[in-house]
């Protein structure tokens, strides 16, 4: 099959290495300079300059991007040279919204666009085992899944248009109050002079235990950040969430203090850092 791979982040440089070892013939492209001659330099693949060069004659398109913002803009020059029945599958965190008003647009002209962000993180894209959940017409998921399954452990229609999206708000609301709970816990055992290794070993094998305390306690207690999913982009998330909340009259108010949090944390300097660095923001109010 031929694919296009638009975005190669953190993310979709995994994804599109696990494609091209599936043997697809694929063509890359990023906005970042050089980004794409690096890949195709360690992967079988080539380098398009454009989105719309790269989306010319294949069969899927699949895109990892930041957000909505970037998303329209790749949308707007790639879509007039998509190929007749061709699958989009968007693995970026979006808005429920652009995901229905890119697949009504789609399905007018007779091809498909599927909202298929996903959960697992860096480590999950490398390893081919995340969890994506996606929204849209079953006939272009019927194509999207055997594309997919190169790098998901699971991978789930979830509904139509956008319930991939609402479906990735409902796992972010659920890992971020668990998040900050794991940084008062471990700040707390630290702050009362345990040894936060000990504490962490007998904690995860009691109900305590989660993802995130599985593979964020390490850094967290190193006060390394320097990788994973950035404040920002979880930030970006549960804006997301809020809004939609707000439309639907929901109440979240976890997810909405940890989304102040996390501004606390941008505001230290953490922007960039993994978001388990609400960490930082902990111990810099619990230091006596
Ligand atoms: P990233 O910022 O590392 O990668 C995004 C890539 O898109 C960059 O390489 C950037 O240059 C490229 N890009 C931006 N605008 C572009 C454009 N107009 N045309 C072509 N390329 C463009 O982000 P990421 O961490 O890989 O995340 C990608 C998406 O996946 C986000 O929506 C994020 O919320 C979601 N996500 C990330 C993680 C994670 O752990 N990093 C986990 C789950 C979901």
């Amino acid at each position: 099959m031929k694919i296009a791979f638009i975005g190669l982040g953190r993310m979709g440089w995994h994804m599109a290495a696990h494609l091209s070892r599936a043997g697809h013939a694929m063509v890359v492209c990023d906005a970042a300079p050089g980004v794409a001659q690096k890949w195709v330099a360690q992967f079988s693949g080539t380098a398009a300059e454009t989105a719309g060069e790269a989306v010319k004659d294949c069969d899927v398109v699949c895109t990892s991007l930041p957000a909505d913002v970037q998303l329209r803009e790749v949308w707007n020059s790639a879509f007039a040279q998509l190929k007749s029945a061709a699958v989009w599958i968007d693995h970026s965190t979006t808005s429920a919204e652009i995901a229905r008003v890119l697949a009504a647009q789609a399905s007018a002209s007779g091809q498909f666009f599927i909202d298929a962000p996903v959960s697992g993180g860096t480590v999950g894209a490398e390893k081919g085992n995340l969890a994506v959940m996606a929204g849209g017409d079953a006939a272009g998921w019927s194509l999207a899944e055997k594309v997919v399954a190169s790098y998901a452990a699971r991978a789930t229609l979830i509904g139509g248009p956008g319930a991939g999206q609402l479906t990735k708000m409902a796992n972010q609301i659920c890992v971020a109050g668990v998040g900050q709970a794991l940084a008062e816990g471990l700040s707390f055992a630290e702050n009362a002079g345990l040894d936060p290794e000990k504490v962490l070993e007998v904690m995860l094998k009691g109900s305590s235990t989660s993802w995130m305390m599985e593979n964020r306690s390490q850094p967290m207690i190193a006060g390394k950040y320097d990788f994973g999913f950035s404040t920002t982009l979880m930030r970006k998330d549960l804006a997301l969430v809020l809004d939609e909340a707000r439309r639907a009259d929901a109440s979240l108010p976890v997810t909405a203090l940890v989304a102040q949090l996390l501004a606390d944390v941008s505001k230290m300097g953490g922007a960039m850092w993994d978001w388990c660095s609400l960490m930082e923001r902990q111990r810099k109010v619990l230091k006596k």
